[in-house]
């Protein structure tokens, strides 16, 4: 079964504004008053004449920018929706303030049915906002109910299990424990690949997988090894979040004297089928001021790729300290949002601003560098070069943006009005493999005040049960306060 497409011709016509695939200078460009048609799931035809062929369907885009798909290459889409509201203001100083050890836990859906649920408002909110293809990672619990909420949404997604060897804890305010699973993680690891043979053989040709190793404090160097003696077999790329908090880096420092990233190097894993999450806390980081200076390179020199989440870490207080520094080095940097908002438009205004504040100077990230991290090259670092530029035999994944909006008004740049202003509310409609997934600013395939409503009663009821779950018993007033005193 191909998506439900079908194979009838859709041109867009009298395009204001395509951001077209300029194949000989390898990047996008601007084309005025265009033309582009699509059939099934892909683009075949896209010019400054008009299509001359049959149309069955035919879209006045005269007020519109289309521009590619957005690709979001990291985030944990059957979790994060549980947060909102509550972790942005929280954490511990003792562990750096990351979430990762207090607090996420806290708020986990309790099974298959609730991830599902939660996956649901997640696709809901990135389709909304001009992503059409999501890397989503998450410990498996139901294949057919997580892969089920991404085939009903619509969206194009790269189902990545997480697996690990080892758990850790907060065991109390400032100690951390990290715990071996006693089967070595042999069963976590079986389950992870199930769900990839699963997804991969999924009948739909917008389901992928690939390798997701927890980060390398979690997974054994066993359990690294296979993890590429794996992938190198099947041809998969893999996908693990490193170098993302200091009591990481230093756990692996205490371990054997190396940094994360020095860790994943000499364990083979680096190298270009290798995407490392957020890579932030790196040797040169100024928060542990390590005394070697060779991450970025080895992530360099071995053709790594980046997906940078700068939203989540910012209301951390933490920041990728030198966007630059990654690109020189030649990482290939995609974006993802990690977490709420799903929104890879933000992501972009994100990276964009807080890359300029690292380095001190605007010009270390340009707009087309962060809507080219949001494209390009976050499909590049995913394997794929047939998504995120709109070019002929590319996949139909577009997103038209409405010039007309007051937000992007007075317009000059479209891209630029669209990530510093307007964001999604520009946003009026979106194809995935050809289908048309948002009409007018409105989902077509999900019921978006339902999968609201649900998650909702969900995320009551596991307030209520915040005081079981908690180490320490507190309420969620007290895990969390509000922003005021409520009386
Ligand atoms: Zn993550």
């Amino acid at each position: 079964m191909s998506s439900s497409t079908t194979k009838s011709v859709t041109v867009f016509k009298n395009i204001d504004w395509l951001v077209a695939w300029d194949e000989a200078n390898a990047s996008h460009r601007y084309l005025r008053n265009a033309h582009l048609a699509i059939e099934g799931d892909l683009i075949i035809y896209l010019g400054k004449e008009p299509f001359q062929g049959e149309a069955h369907r035919t879209v006045d885009a005269s007020r519109a920018m289309i521009m590619p798909g957005l690709v979001n290459i990291h985030c944990h889409t059957p979790s994060s929706p549980m947060f909102k509201g509550r972790i942005e203001d929280m954490g511990n100083p003792n562990f750096w303030n990351n979430k990762l050890y207090e607090g996420i836990g806290l708020f986990m859906v309790k099974d298959a049915k609730e991830q599902a649920a939660a996956s649901r408002l997640s696709l809901a909110e990135m389709l909304l906002a001009g992503t059409t293809t999501c890397l989503d990672m998450e410990y498996p619990e139901d294949d057919d109910e997580w892969i089920g909420a991404f085939v009903e949404s619509g969206v194009r997604g790269i189902i990545s299990p997480i697996y690990a060897s080892s758990s850790v804890d907060a065991i109390s305010n400032s100690k951390l424990t990290w715990t071996d699973f006693a089967d070595g993680g042999k069963a976590s690891w079986e389950r992870a690949i199930r769900t990839y043979e699963y997804a991969e053989a999924y009948p739909s040709d917008l389901i992928t997988s690939m390798l997701a190793p927890n980060c390398p404090d979690l997974n054994s160097p066993e359990q690294l090894r296979d993890t590429m003696d794996f992938a190198r077999q099947k041809g998969c790329k893999v996908h693990m979040h490193a170098a993302m908090s200091p009591s990481e880096f230093h756990e692996m420092i205490r371990r054997n004297g190396r940094t994360p990233i020095q860790t994943l190097f000499d364990q083979g894993v680096l190298g270009p089928d290798t995407i490392i999450g957020h890579g932030v806390i790196v040797d040169n980081h100024s928060w542990v001021n390590w005394h070697t200076r060779d991450d970025i390179a080895l992530m360099g020199q071995t053709g790594t790729s980046l997906s940078h989440c700068p939203t989540v870490y910012a209301r951390d207080g933490y920041k990728l300290e030198s966007y630059r520094r990654y690109r020189k080095a030649g990482v290939t940097i995609g974006l993802g949002t990690d977490a709420c908002p799903f929104n890879m438009i933000e992501e972009m205004r994100s990276a964009v601003t807080i890359g300029r504040i690292s380095d001190g100077d605007m010009y270390a990230v340009s707009t087309a560098d962060v809507f080219n991290a949001a494209t390009v090259d976050g499909a590049r670092a995913i394997g794929r070069d047939d998504i995120g530029r709109l070019a002929v035999g590319k996949k139909a994944d577009l997103v038209v943006v409405d010039i007309d909006n007051d937000w992007m008004k007075p317009l000059y740049d479209p891209i630029r009005s669209m990530i510093y202003h307007a964001a999604e509310r520009a946003v009026k409609d979106v194809y995935v493999n050809g289908r048309q997934v948002v009409a007018d600013g409105e989902l077509l395939t999900m019921d978006r005040k339902a999968i609201t409503a649900e998650l909702t009663r969900i995320a009551d009821e596991n307030y209520r049960r915040a005081p079981e779950r908690d180490r320490r018993g507190r309420g969620m007033e007290e895990i969390s306060p509000h922003v005021f005193d409520v009386v």
